[in-house]
């Protein structure tokens, strides 16, 4: 398969960038654009396989059910998972995670055990873990950062002990972009016996994911950060790990036989994947991923490396910007403060320009708070933005510091 190369040619596949006039949208992180490719395969799907999946026999379901664990097989293609009922459809990577959170870790832990985050973590991937820690008795411990926003290892070693069961850790930084050596915390973890949870919200649109090479236990992502709809994603766990999990949630799908008195539960990944799921959904996600896959990762990540370090430079050599964070390896979000102003009227000042840019704690807080700063505007970089679009930042910047 020939996979595209022209990475500025893909700013065509998005009809709201394309038609959206002067905007410059970087605010992917948030959520990205869609693409044809996804629009038209859930129109595709709504308009010739409606239909609810798994248990009626009749052509339109068997063409649902096809269309759904085709999407499945495309998701555990995308993270290299050795099989695919290793891949579970939830909401999203909040969902995932709470599902290990409730699942996992709350029929696992108890008073003594230790889950291990870090500061840098968005509240997807804290509030879960504070709430079975309140529940099991279990405590919660972060590991810290340096002055760069990389992860401090050292730290991270001297939290670590035969108590620690849970590693719960981002691929990629939201609010600094910073890569995690996940690879290593794995190594490092296992070896006291303990699970890692990997965030991967912020790095599926940006770097290839193998789940086997990087051995994480559980890795979690959603849809709609990397080309696909809203409210979809999906959780990867080895499948060991599921099979012992109980059930989280209850209901039709993922029951093999009720009797009033008792129910046995349905095998992975229908386990937990109570009710009708987002089909449509799920078709739409199979189809950001083959998108994605149509095109070439090192000429994708050389575009977006460009992109992204001509913004931290042109950035930082402006008069009264602060460029926050700068990680030895990153991706995705620039981060910046202009000096004497509040970085929501920042957002504000550039999206009068048709800037759009987001402001505050980025779900989080703790980070802020480490940082002594009570928020950032972020700007988030994908595939289809351009060093145009940076010269267009800078400008509004400009003009932001010449209204202050
Ligand atoms: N983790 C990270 C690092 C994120 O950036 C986000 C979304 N901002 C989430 C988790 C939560 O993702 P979702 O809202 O799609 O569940």
């Amino acid at each position: 398969m020939t996979r595209r190369t022209d990475i500025a040619a893909l700013r065509n596949d998005f009809p709201l960038i394309t038609g959206a006039g002067r905007l410059v949208y970087l605010d992917s992180a948030a959520t990205t654009q869609k693409p044809n490719a996804v629009l038209d395969a859930i129109r595709h799907y709504y308009l010739y396989d409606n239909a609810n999946v798994h248990r009626a026999a009749h052509t339109l379901a068997d063409r649902a059910t096809t269309a759904f664990e085709n999407a499945r097989r495309a998701a555990q293609t995308f993270v290299n998972a050795a099989h695919a009922h290793e891949i579970v459809w939830t909401r999203g990577t909040t969902e995932s995670i709470n599902l290990v959170a409730q699942s996992y870790a709350a029929s696992k832990l108890s008073a003594g055990d230790e889950i291990l985050i870090s500061v840098l973590e968005h509240h997807s991937n804290i509030v879960p873990w504070q709430m079975i820690a309140a529940k099991t008795g279990a405590t919660l411990r972060a590991i810290d950062i340096d002055e760069r926003g990389d992860l401090d290892l050292d730290d991270f070693a001297r939290k670590l002990s035969s108590r620690t069961k849970i590693v719960a850790i981002g691929h990629v930084s939201n609010a600094l972009g910073t890569i995690n050596p996940i690879k290593d915390i794995a190594r490092t973890a296992h070896a006291v016996g303990a699970v890692v949870v990997v965030d991967g919200a912020q790095a599926a649109a940006h770097l290839p994911i193998d789940v086997r090479d990087l051995d994480c236990d559980f890795y979690a992502l959603s849809g709609h950060k990397m080309f696909g709809p809203t409210g979809i994603g999906f959780l990867y766990g080895k499948e060991a790990l599921l099979d012992a999990m109980p059930p989280w949630q209850s209901g039709g799908e993922m029951i093999e036989t009720v009797t009033l008195e008792k129910t046995t539960f349905n095998r992975l990944p229908y386990k937990f994947e109570a009710g009708t799921p987002d089909i449509a959904g799920a078709v739409g996600l199979g189809a950001a991923i083959d998108y994605l896959d149509g095109i070439d990762g090192d000429a994708l990540r050389t575009h977006e490396a460009n992109v992204i370090a001509m913004a931290r430079a042109r950035l930082g050599q402006m008069e009264g910007v602060r460029v926050i964070g700068a990680a030895r390896a990153s991706t995705a979000v620039v981060s910046f403060a202009i000096d004497g102003a509040h970085p929501h009227d920042v957002g504000t000042l550039l999206d009068q320009q048709s800037i759009a840019v987001r402001a505050g704690h980025h779900c989080a807080m703790p980070l802020m708070q480490r940082l002594g700063i009570a928020g950032t505007a972020r700007a988030s970089f994908c595939l289809y933005n351009s060093t145009a679009d940076v010269e267009r930042l800078v400008a509004g910047i400009d003009k932001v510091r010449q209204l202050l």
